[in-house]
């Protein structure tokens, strides 16, 4: 089977090509740039394209049975509240050319990436949050305009499957980290983000958490992320699902937790002038255990204490090449 990985430079896209790869499919792995971390060999056919131009999406899709489709404009907290235009026009065009190609060269199965920024702010105003079911999106009003563009994909690929009879799948992810996701530069994650400034201080330093460390999110590890789209692929459910973890965590615990793993002895000092997104924000995995008989079981710490390591050792490498 020919599988196409899009944004297979990118952190979760770069970890599904692998793990395709080492399943034994075809993969053809396509990004704007690649500058990710996972080791190569990852694909068979690695192609520098931009996927808001519809020939790129055209000739990538031609002979391929199943597409995944990863590539977006995204980052964390600190770029999603600040890029708005660009973020909804690039994502809203590399999402509807892969849509309208896929269907047009008759590709068997879709996979679109949403995300449980897609949930509407209403429901994550307190830290004691009762956890995001699908259902709970809809009346819509999600914070970020990153999430208005990933609920009107959610109904492209609705609208794509009732006209044109394309067979989609939809995941809503909720914060995926692991090793070999970007750390620095603006785009990372609270998970990242923290795990650098814990490995870059030394004992007696202060580290800096974003708000006032009691927001709350869960945190999916990057194998269950991968585990759960190849089994949401392999089922017959086409509709959104969360594929996230339900351990709820503060900021500052996981902060604490990080420390604790480095063995240093570190303070907290908290920004309140930085954003800190919605209060809380869990996953409710009743549905994905009911459809798939599977829900993301790494325990934070497990997957916390390799996403740190990895990071402290990466670090340690480009200091030493310096
Ligand atoms: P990422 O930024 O690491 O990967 C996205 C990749 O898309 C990048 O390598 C980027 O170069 C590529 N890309 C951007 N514009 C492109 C274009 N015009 N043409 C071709 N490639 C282009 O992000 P990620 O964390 O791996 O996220 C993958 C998908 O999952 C995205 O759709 C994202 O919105 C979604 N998602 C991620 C998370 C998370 O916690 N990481 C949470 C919810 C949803």
């Amino acid at each position: 089977m020919k599988v196409l990985v899009c944004g297979a430079g990118g952190f979760i896209g770069g970890h599904l090509a692998k793990f395709l790869y080492k399943k034994g499919l075809y993969v053809i792995a396509v990004d704007i740039k690649w500058d990710g971390f996972i080791p190569e060999p990852f694909c068979h056919e690695k192609i520098t394209g931009d996927l808001r131009e519809f020939e790129v999406c055209d000739a990538l899709t031609k002979g391929v049975d199943w597409v995944f489709q990863l590539a977006a404009d995204m980052g964390g907290i600190g770029y999603i509240t600040q890029v708005g235009a660009d973020i909804m026009k690039n994502n809203a065009l590399i999402n509807i050319n892969m849509l309208e190609a896929s269907t047009r060269n008759g590709v068997k199965r879709f996979f679109f990436s949403s995300s449980a920024c897609v949930y509407p702010e209403y429901k994550q105003l307190d830290p004691n949050v009762t956890a995001l079911k699908e259902e709970d999106a809809i009346p819509a009003q999600p914070d970020q305009f990153y999430g208005w563009e990933k609920l009107f994909t959610e109904k492209l690929c609705e609208a794509y499957k009732r006209d044109k009879g394309l067979d989609v799948r939809v995941a809503r992810f909720h914060n995926i980290y692991g090793p070999y996701g970007v750390y620095e530069g603006g785009r990372e994650k609270a998970p990242a983000a923290l795990c650098r400034k814990v490995a870059l201080a030394r004992d007696g330093d202060e580290i800096e958490i974003w708000g006032d460390g009691k927001q709350t999110r869960s945190f999916c590890y990057i194998d269950d992320c991968v585990e759960g789209i190849w089994r949401l692929m392999n089922s017959d459910y086409d509709q959104p699902l969360n594929i996230g973890s339900d351990e709820l965590v503060t900021i500052e615990d996981l902060a604490k937790m990080i420390i604790e793993i480095s063995g240093k002895k570190l303070r907290l000092k908290y920004d309140l002038s930085k954003p800190q997104g919605v209060r809380g924000r869990n996953s409710d995995n009743t549905k994905i255990k009911q459809v798939l008989g599977w829900a993301p079981s790494t325990p934070l710490k497990v997957g916390i204490e390799r996403t740190y390591r990895w990071i402290e050792q990466h670090i340690r490498e480009r200091l030493r090449e310096r």
